[in-house]
């Protein structure tokens, strides 16, 4: 482990320290220059822990059914972490998470360790200080870690990138919500949870997703998603949903080709989003008050210029730099 900054920080998460963690997230957040080094050191030891991601759209339950999770983990005397990704908080930390009325059961618990991150509304800009949160947690020996989303959208597809599992909560009686889960993350679904079974039309919105499963996987020996009908709330059909993540973690376990093109495709997906992000960085710190682009959008804002020679120049004078 080359020595950095953190480096000690880093050392006391590997023993266990809880205080050690929270004070190197809030060092990942802040963007320190020694972060990346951190994770590089401490990535190899994340790697046992179960990344869940949870996402849906607002009011199905999301919250409810982390808090039910963590209560069924804590049976068992295991230990786990928390990651609240919310888009539309510029904070991050645990302000937002302290208003979190379902959360406030565990918040003393010393073994639920729980994070707010903001998404700062940039896309993928909340893999970076997420992803990191996630590192932490996992090499301090949480073994599962959830990472629910505030709402459903490009952060959830982010999460699925990421996580080993990613659920998508869904609640009866959404109608046009099941067209945008549709349109929008039923790719990144491994298991759909039918939340709030209590109420009428649950039955009917299990069958819809299953129909919609079995559209998806027909002909192929890639992961059939489980789709599973539970009430968060009453506690109802949370060992099913347990269940349906175990056989879902046993398929990854598996090199079978469809597991293993699954695997990698997913891999692939996340590591070019991590590059572009980089890259995207670097070019729009390079660009910041540059002279030619400011006397660029002048020039078009007279008519006296065309966006596509300003656009080439400026990638022109990005590669001379390069
Ligand atoms: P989120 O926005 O997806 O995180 O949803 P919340 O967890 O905040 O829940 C939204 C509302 O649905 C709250 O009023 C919950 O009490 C309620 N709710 C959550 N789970 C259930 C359930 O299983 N059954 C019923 N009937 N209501 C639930």
């Amino acid at each position: 482990m080359g020595e950095h900054g953190l480096a000690r920080l880093c050392r006391q998460v590997l023993d266990g320290e809880v205080a050690a963690a929270a004070r190197l997230i809030r060092e990942i957040d802040d963007g320190h220059p020694d972060a990346k080094a951190a994770l590089q050191s401490l990535y190899p030891h994340s790697r046992r822990a179960k990344l869940i991601g949870i996402t849906g759209p607002p009011g199905v339950g999301k919250s409810t059914l982390t808090s039910a999770l963590i209560t069924r983990i804590r049976a068992r005397d295991q230990g786990v972490g928390v990651l609240a990704v919310d888009p539309s908080s510029p904070f991050s930390g645990g302000a937002v998470l302290g208003d979190r009325i379902r959360m406030k059961p565990h918040l003393l618990d010393p073994a639920v360790f729980i994070r707010s991150m903001a998404s700062r509304g940039e896309s993928g800009g909340m893999t970076w200080a997420t992803r990191g949160a996630a590192v932490v947690m996992a090499a301090l020996g949480l073994p599962y870690i959830l990472i629910e989303t505030l709402g459903v959208g490009q952060d959830g597809i982010d999460i699925s990138r990421f996580a080993h599992t990613t659920m998508v909560v869904t609640a009866p009686g959404l109608g046009d919500q099941i067209q945008a889960i549709k349109a929008g993350i039923m790719e990144v679904g491994d298991i759909f949870v039918v939340n709030k079974s209590d109420l009428n039309g649950a039955a009917q919105t299990v069958a819809e997703l299953e129909t919609m499963v079995e559209e998806r996987c027909a002909g192929t020996d890639a992961w059939r998603p489980g789709v599973v009908g539970c009430s968060a709330l009453g506690g109802k059909g949370l060992d099913d949903l347990w269940d349906a993540l175990e056989s879902h973690w046993a398929f990854l376990s598996q090199p079978t080709p469809a597991s293993e093109a699954g695997q990698l495709e997913k891999l692939r997906r996340d590591v070019l989003e991590m590059v572009k992000k980089a890259e995207t960085d670097r070019i729009m710190a390079a660009l910041a008050g540059d002279s030619d682009l400011e006397i660029g959008i002048r020039a078009l804002a007279k008519g006296e210029a065309d966006p596509y020679t300003l656009c080439d120049g400026l990638l022109g004078k990005l590669h001379r730099d390069d």
